[in-house]
Formats: C-alpha cells, sequence, structure tokens
C-alpha cells in the first residue's frame, strides 16, 4: 500500500502517518518529491486494515499496489516523472540526448570528444572513469583523476554530466562532482551499490542488466526509490540474446512496457547494444520512435586509438546527422529535443528534484 500525501501536507501530517504505520508493527518509507511526498507501506496488508489512514491530515490518497515495486510504479503516480540533471530535463514530453567518450582517457581526448558531443546537441555529457570491464586485462578507467577531467570539461563547456560509479566505496567520490551518477548494465542488481548511490541523494542513470526482465529492473530502481532518492532514469542498453551479429539486442518493447509500469523516464543507448558505428543512428531512430524520453551515445574523436569501444563511437562526421536525427524524430513524435532550462541555474548543478 502507499499513501499520497497531498501537496501542501506538512513534516507532521506525514510523521503522524509514519507514526501510526509503525504502532501497528508495519514499516514506512517516504518518499519525499518536490512537488508529493509519498509513503510506502511495508508489512502485512491485513496489519493496515483497521487503520483509517485516509482520515489523517494531509492524506490524499490511499493506493493498493499490486505490483512488488511501490514507489516506482504508476499505481502510485500515475504522471509521468521529470529528472532534472542541472539544468536539463529528462521526461515524457522532451528527448534528451546525452553523450561523450565510452572511458575518460585524456584532457586532450575527453575535451575533443565532449566538445564533438556538444556540437551535436548533447545537454548531458557522459564519459566513464571508472570502467566495469569484463576482462582484467582491459583498460578500467583512469579512476579518480579521470573523473576529475571529466569533471573540468564539462564544467569548461558549461554542461552537467553523468558517469559510473562501480563500487560502494566510490559513491561519495562520484557523488561530490557527478551530476548524475551511473550504474552500469553488469552492477544493476548490486543492491549494496544502489542503496548507497540512493543515498547520495543525485540524480541515478540506472542500465538494464544484460539478462535482467523488465521488472528486475524496475525491482532495481525500485531498491534506489526506497532511500528516498525518485531521480531515477532507466536506460534501455541491449539484453543478451542468441544473436551474435550486434553486441546486444536492443529491446525497443522493453521501453513502452517499463513507461507503462513505472513513472520514470526511460532511455536507450544505441552504442553498447548495437555496438557498431553504423547501427548507431537507426538504433536511435528506433528507441525514440517508440517513445524513448533520451538517447545516450557514445563519440570519440580518434575512435581507432580508443582504449574502449571504439568500434561503436560516432565520429565528427556523424555529428550533423546525430543532430538532425534526434531532432527529426522528436518532432516526429510530437515531442522537443530538451534544452538547458537557465531558471534551473540558481543553486549548485546536481539539486536536482523529480517533479
Ligand atoms: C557504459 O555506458 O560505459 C557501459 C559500460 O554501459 P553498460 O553498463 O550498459 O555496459
Ligand atoms: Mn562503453
Amino acid at each position: 500500500m502507499v499513501v499520497v500525501m497531498r501537496g501542501g501536507a506538512s513534516g507532521t501530517d506525514v510523521d503522524k502517518v509514519v507514526k501510526a504505520i509503525s504502532e501497528v508493527g508495519g514499516d514506512a518509507f517516504v518518499s519525499r518529491g518536490k512537488h508529493q511526498t509519498i509513503i510506502g507501506l511495508v508489512g502485512d496488508p491485513t496489519q493496515f486494515a483497521e487503520l483509517p489512514l485516509h482520515a489523517f491530515p494531509g492524506v490524499e490518497d490511499v493506493i493498493s499496489v499490486s505490483k512488488p515495486y511501490k514507489l516506482v510504479s504508476t499505481e502510485t503516480h500515475p504522471r509521468p516523472s521529470t529528472v532534472w540533471v542541472g539544468d536539463t530535463p529528462i521526461g515524457r514530453d522532451t528527448v534528451t540526448l546525452l553523450a561523450g567518450p565510452c572511458a575518460v582517457e585524456s584532457v586532450e581526448q575527453t575535451e575533443a570528444a565532449c566538445g564533438l558531443a556538444v556540437e551535436a546537441g548533447a545537454t548531458i555529457l557522459r564519459g566513464g572513469a571508472y570502467k566495469p570491464r569484463t576482462s582484467p586485462y582491459a583498460f578500467q578507467g583512469l579512476g579518480e583523476p579521470g573523473l576529475d577531467i571529466l569533471h573540468g570539461v564539462a564544467r569548461d563547456l558549461d554542461r552537467p554530466f553523468v558517469t559510473e560509479v562501480v563500487t560502494p566505496a566510490d559513491v561519495d567520490v562520484v557523488a561530490a562532482k557527478a551530476d548524475m551518477l551511473q550504474i552500469g548494465a553488469r552492477n544493476m542488481q548490486n543492491f549494496q551499490l544502489l542503496k548507497e548511490v540512493g543515498m547520495a541523494g543525485k540524480p541515478v542513470l540506472l542500465k538494464r542488466g544484460l539478462t535482467a526482465t523488465i521488472d528486475e529492473w524496475i525491482m532495481a530502481a525500485e531498491y534506489i526509490a526506497h532511500t528516498g532518492n525518485l531521480q531515477v532514469v532507466l536506460c534501455e542498453r541491449g539484453i543478451r540474446t542468441y544473436e551474435p551479429s550486434t553486441r546486444n539486442t536492443l529491446d525497443v518493447s522493453a521501453v513502452p512496457v517499463a513507461q507503462s509500469l513505472t513513472h520514470l523516464p526511460v532511455i536507450v543507448d544505441p552504442s553498447h547494444s548495437g555496438g557498431k558505428r553504423e547501427l548507431v543512428l537507426p538504433l536511435i531512430r528506433a528507441g525514440i520512435a517508440v517513445g524513448a524520453d533520451g538517447v545516450i551515445v557514445d563519440v570519440h574523436n580518434r575512435p581507432e586509438t580508443a582504449l574502449c569501444d571504439g568500434p561503436q563511437a560516432l565520429v565528427k562526421d556523424d555529428m550533423l546527422h546525430l543532430r538532425e536525427t534526434v531532432s527529426r524524430y522528436a518532432s516526429a513524435g510530437g515531442r522537443e529535443v530538451a534544452t538547458v532550462d537557465r531558471t534551473r541555474r540558481s543553486g549548485a548543478w546536481g539539486r536536482s528534484a523529480t517533479a
């Protein structure tokens, strides 16, 4: 069950509901959104049967949720959410372009690749400093120095950035600089990491695990929401199938399915799914056509020298096509490409909110 508080409910109203729930032996998890507070009830539903929750001051609705996920479910919150990353929205009305190098390799490479991303209209930059590699012999990322490079380049370009965090021990360091934290596909069910990242209070990009069902993916998002952080964006990045001609199979159906089950934004990653440069633009077209709220794209200035994922990176000559493709497919679906909202500039970036 979920208790939805009215927009104007006070902290005392929320505390009274929480107290009543714990008095009957239940657990209450409070998620404070920008406009509304939601209280998730965990326990045997018969415990709550006698509680007149509707009658408590500040309570708008009491909803019985049939899904195992509650806080991120459309049953709780039918209106799609917008997650703000710095001054850029990711939500159902717009299509957001996130782009940058797969990995941060050097200052020069990061400047060049992020410069290309901005040229294509990216409003959020990406780049991995901590890389989760299948092989222990592969480039593992520059770690904290890489984070500093990306932070410096993103600030010079006046753009927020997302970067991956692979272990709970690194969450504080990464959250101190990044505007959005990425949980990679291989860590989607690293529950301790999900909790730590949730508690960092920054927006989170949650990639779908290679073999995760949509329900498992949404349950992972629920772990983050459970910490009180509803600023979660889901990313479909291709799943493992029997088909070897692509790196992974972009599950386009997952976009509308996830959007029907959760109010969270859903974006697609055409780079890690296709795994080949020539597939990136077609997969962007497919992703936006099925309603993705954004796309995250690998870009490199010299992919032949890239330390990670060169074959799938778009290059300088692709930037105009990237811009045009995103814009044309967004408008075909009646949406606009997300732009920066300067009014969000007051205060430090990263103090984002869920609408
Ligand atoms: C990435 O985005 O750099 C990445 C490693 O992606 P994934 O976790 O989807 O493989
Ligand atoms: Mn990559």
